[in-house]
């Protein structure tokens, strides 16, 4: 798991200063909060959230104040391997529009069964609590944010 998980109640982010885990909730994403250890400045958003289950999962997409892009990956997948520095790219330049969170298929079967996930990589874009649109296969990080902004564009007609 990365430093920023998606867990029960909202983003588990580690301090970059001295690992503490902090938890930001969901609706308080695009805040920055403080370590309540060592009371450096810490964000949830910036680069891709692990979702860590179902429950965070849901949770996610239900309060999320952003759109938020999934990434469905597993190991060993190596269309997936070429996406994340993309994924990462996407949620490092658009930190302040999109939320990018990454599902790991082989870790969380029962969510990619419910999304019925087929073929990796697939990208979801959620707005408003529903899904948007999907997309397989890999993209550079333009056509990822080109992909979302379509995506919520129409889900708000
Ligand atoms: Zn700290």
């Amino acid at each position: 798991m990365s430093d920023r998980v998606a867990a029960d109640r909202g983003v588990v982010v580690a301090c970059g200063n001295c690992g503490k885990k902090n938890r930001i909730p969901f609706r308080r994403m695009r805040e920055t909060a403080t370590c309540g250890n060592c009371g450096t400045a810490g964000e949830a958003l910036g680069a891709p959230i692990d979702v860590a289950d179902p429950q965070g999962f849901d949770q996610l997409i239900a309060e999320s104040p952003l759109p938020v892009l999934v990434d469905f990956w597993a190991e060993g997948c190596g269309p997936c391997r070429m996406v994340a520095p993309e994924i990462a790219k996407v949620a490092a330049q658009e930190k302040s529009s999109i939320v990018v969170a990454k599902v790991n298929t082989e870790q969380l079967p029962a969510l990619s069964a419910r999304f019925s996930v087929q073929s990796i990589p697939m990208m979801a874009v959620f707005a408003s609590g529903r899904e948007a649109a999907r997309t397989m296969g890999a993209r550079p990080a333009p056509g990822i944010v080109q992909f979302v902004r379509e995506a919520v564009a129409k889900s708000t007609v």
